[in-house]
């Protein structure tokens, strides 16, 4: 018998084939909640990016549901302890996004050191501020990253091509382990003391959320530059600001905020911050990795295979 599968948000085709191969596939990546609920009963495993929103109700009304699929790796946007009590799988795909924000990460801190978007914006206005944009180059700089797993060591690799000193702080990892991956181990204080930039590469946890806070910004060198590419609830954003303001950092490149999208007033309109609307994932090769790897996922729960990424905790 045929699995039924739906597909609620946007997969790439290369997935989509894939699953079409296997089973009976409905793609209705705009589906209504309402109209979610009433065609999930007939449906074994349902495939999702961050739009649907997989609450206890939609878990409830999958009364055949044996898998659900995230095309991606955060899990917000499900109930997985719902799910695992109803006795449904949970599985991603945390390996597609790897380069696709390793490389952001680099192009946002070149942008930090030379402001091109600033520039950009100068010119649109018919200006040509040559003067004003006096940049700052990567190398010889020290770059500290907070954690240290799949993108850290993929934005390490890129940032040795530009002559950086790394650093990594990971409280998971031997200090061998990571000398393996290419970077020096450090405390997270001395990290934060010694690094002119600094990003972040971690899950947001109850251990981490606002990790940066106005402690350990002040800890920060005077006129270092933050990015964070991970979730946004790991920086006190109001302390960002302030840091911001005083001109203790120089600049902050945020892709992920701590609502999103952000509201009128957030740190993502301040001056001093590069800000991207949580597109660290967004490539083509990225998206193709991902709906292949959701696919293979799914169909693996489906077929009594067992999967290589089930999600266990919303954490
Ligand atoms: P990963 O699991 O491979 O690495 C995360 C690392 O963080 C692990 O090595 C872990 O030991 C470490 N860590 C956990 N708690 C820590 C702490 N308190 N201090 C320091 N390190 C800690 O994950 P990954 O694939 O490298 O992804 C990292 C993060 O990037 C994810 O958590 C995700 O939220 C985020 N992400 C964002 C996007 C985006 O679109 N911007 C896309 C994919 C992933």
């Amino acid at each position: 018998m045929s699995h039924k599968i739906l597909i609620s948000d946007g997969l790439s085709q290369a997935g989509i084939d894939l699953l079409k191969a296997a089973g009976d596939v409905t793609v209705d990546p705009k589906i209504a909640p309402d109209a979610l609920l009433a065609a999930l009963p007939e449906f074994d495993a349902l495939i999702v990016r961050s739009r649907t929103k997989v609450t206890t109700q939609v878990i409830a009304a999958g009364r055949k549901l044996k898998v659900i699929g995230r095309a991606g790796v955060g899990v917000d946007n499900i109930d997985v302890a719902a799910a695992l009590t109803a006795g449904v799988t949970v599985v991603n795909s945390p390996l597609a996004a790897t380069i696709a924000v390793a490389e952001l990460t680099l192009g946002l801190m070149l942008d930090l050191a030379r402001r091109t978007p600033a520039a950009d914006a100068a010119m649109k206005r018919g200006k040509w501020e040559k003067s004003a944009f006096m940049g700052d180059e990567l190398s010889g700089k020290t770059l500290g990253l907070i954690g240290f797993g799949r993108i850290g060591a993929e934005v390490a690799r890129r940032a040795r091509a530009f002559d950086m000193t790394i650093v990594a702080h990971d409280p998971y990892l031997s200090d061998g382990q990571i000398r393996d991956r290419g970077a020096e181990p450090a405390s997270l204080e001395a990290l934060l003391q010694w690094s002119d930039y600094v990003s972040m590469h971690l899950p947001l946890t109850e251990g981490t959320r606002n990790l940066f806070n106005v402690q350990r910004l002040g800890l920060m060198k005077k006129g270092a530059r933050l990015l964070c590419l991970a979730r946004g609830g790991v920086i006190d954003e109001t302390a960002l600001a302030a840091a911001l303001d005083s001109a203790h950092l120089a600049g902050a490149a945020l892709d992920v905020f701590a609502i999103e999208p952000p509201t009128a007033g957030s740190i993502a309109e301040h001056p001093k911050v590069i800000a991207t609307p949580h597109i660290g994932a967004q490539t083509r090769e990225g998206q193709d990795r991902a709906g292949l790897a959701i696919a293979e996922e799914v169909l693996a729960v489906l077929q009594g295979r067992e999967p290589h990424f089930k999600v266990l905790a919303n954490d």
